[in-house]
């Protein structure tokens, strides 16, 4: 899917054939077996691998999945995915990805921990992680606890005398170097994309909508980490998320789901089903249906190839925001926009999540949280200046000074940046689209690829 969308961006980039095929190559492979010794005395071998799809920036960046799925063609893909994703968002990395070939869910804390640990030795042998080589991220499979893990062994083993070693992993806990933001960081960056589309009046009118996300109606499919996330900030933003769908049930209600109590629901229940705010409920077998219900806003944010060529003519969302890697399929992408419906991509929309891990390697490089050098310098700075309007006569109550004049924590640093990548990235491409007349995803990867281009150009290509 990757290789087909880039042959059709690179159509209209103008780029030479060459310097293309340079582009598309996947740079370094590796493939690693190594044993586990099983808490219950048996030996197994374990398949890990890691692909760096571009050293045109380093470090490498992409996540590590555990998954029985994961394969050495599915990984390659990925970390090409990674490698536009980053040029999209102007994040300066090269694309990477990992996997272990586990079902996660067979094996104890303490075989995933050495697995975990074992895995980064063989990473570091062979030059596949460091802070200025390859960083790896959470992935399908994988979390903070992971990331620690990989962190401790790296910094442990071989960080001793390198004061940044922190910044080899992102997608930390707070304790190890991690950032304010990064959970909720990908759902947060598809709101603010979308709702940048939803707020440019010409992109509305093509697809026959109205401009703004309040009262819009979202269908999510796929409540974790993105989903949950991306339905709460629609919801906060006077947007309906009228159904959510999870493998094992749905839940509908035409006047809104209440997300945060959803959320709570979930997390108690472990299932959508006996919500008490729904008016309707699927069960598993059925639940999948309803991302076919009349809405405006679908959100794919499960698994790949959800939206296929079966579904897809059934489909009545105006607008398909991936939060997923890959939700539709070319064929798909094809009948709905035959339909006249959109589909905003994944290299673009879920792109908030590697922001906000560029952001925590950036503060694990400079030793320091942001903020904290310069947010009592601005509330003081605010202060004085809203002192000298009082005098002026304007009145500002000691409420509205307190809410005025303080200083941006972390977690505000972090969401402004965000916000301002998401809205850079989603001009670009809507600027890209009108230049070329295609969809948003070709938009957006031949952006992509012009500034990767660039970047080859200017470095110029080292020969032997
Ligand atoms: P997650 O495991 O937290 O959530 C996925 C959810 O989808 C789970 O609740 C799961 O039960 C549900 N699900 C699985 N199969 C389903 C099905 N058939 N129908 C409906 N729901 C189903 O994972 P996540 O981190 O939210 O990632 C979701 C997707 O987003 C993946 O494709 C991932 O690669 C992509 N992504 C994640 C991030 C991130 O920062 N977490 C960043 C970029 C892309």
């Amino acid at each position: 899917m990757v290789k087909m969308n880039f042959d059709t961006a690179a159509k209209y980039s103008g780029i030479e054939p060459g310097l293309l095929e340079v582009i598309k190559a996947c740079n370094s492979l590796l493939r690693v077996n190594f044993p586990l010794h099983r808490d219950n005395g048996t030996t197994e071998v374990i398949r890990g691998y890691r692909a760096q799809h571009s050293h045109h920036r380093l470090p490498c960046k992409g996540g590590i999945r555990f998954s029985d799925e994961v394969d050495l063609q599915e990984v390659e893909a990925l970390a090409s995915l990674m490698t536009y994703k980053c040029a999209i968002v102007d994040v300066p990395y090269g694309g990477a990805k990992g996997g272990i070939a586990i079902d996660p869910k067979k094996y104890s804390k303490h075989e995933l921990e050495m697995i975990t640990r074992r895995y980064t030795m063989e990473l570091k042998k062979y030059g596949f992680i460091g802070p200025g080589v390859d960083v790896p991220a959470p992935d399908v499979g994988t979390g903070a606890r992971e990331m620690s893990w990989i962190k401790d062994t790296y910094t442990m083993l071989y960080g001793m005398d390198d004061v940044s070693a922190s910044a080899c992993v992102t997608g930390k806990p707070l304790s190890q170097g991690g950032i304010q933001g990064r959970t909720e960081a990908t759902g947060l960056g598809l709101y603010y994309a979308t709702r940048d589309f939803l707020n440019d009046a010409e992109f509305c009118k093509q697809i026959g909508i109205t401009t703004g996300v309040a009262g819009k109606t979202v269908i999510v499919q796929g409540f974790g980490n993105v989903g949950s996330y991306a339905a709460k900030y629609f919801h906060e933003h006077g947007a309906k998320v009228v159904g959510v769908v999870e493998y094992n049930g749905a839940v509908w209600n035409s006047n809104g789901l209440d997300v945060e109590a959803l959320t709570s629901h979930k997390a108690k229940a472990g299932t959508l089903l006996g919500f008490s705010g729904a008016q309707r409920e699927l069960p598993g077998d059925k639940a999948m249906s309803l991302i076919e219900e009349k809405c405006d806003i679908l959100v794919p944010a499960a698994l790949e190839k959800q939206i296929n060529k079966h579904n897809a003519g059934r489909i009545q969302a105006k607008i398909i925001t991936e939060g997923a890697n890959g939700p539709t399929t070319p064929k798909a992408e094809e009948i709905l926009n035959a339909k006249g419906a959109v589909v905003l991509p994944d290299m673009l929309i879920n792109a908030g999540g590697v922001t906000v891990s560029y952001f925590e390697w950036l503060k694990n490089l400079q030793h320091v949280r942001f903020g904290r050098m310069t947010r009592k310098w601005e509330e003081r700075s605010k202060m004085v200046v809203l002192d000298q309007m009082n005098i002026l006569g304007a009145k500002i109550s000691e409420k509205d000074k307190k809410l005025m004049m303080h200083g941006p924590s972390e977690r505000d640093i972090v969401y402004s940046g965000l916000e301002d990548t998401m809205a850079t990235a989603v001009n670009e491409t809507l600027t890209t689209m009108r230049v070329y007349n295609v969809q948003p995803r070709i938009g957006a990867f031949i952006n992509a690829l012009k500034k990767i281009e660039n970047c080859y150009k200017d470095a110029g290509l080292t020969l032997g």
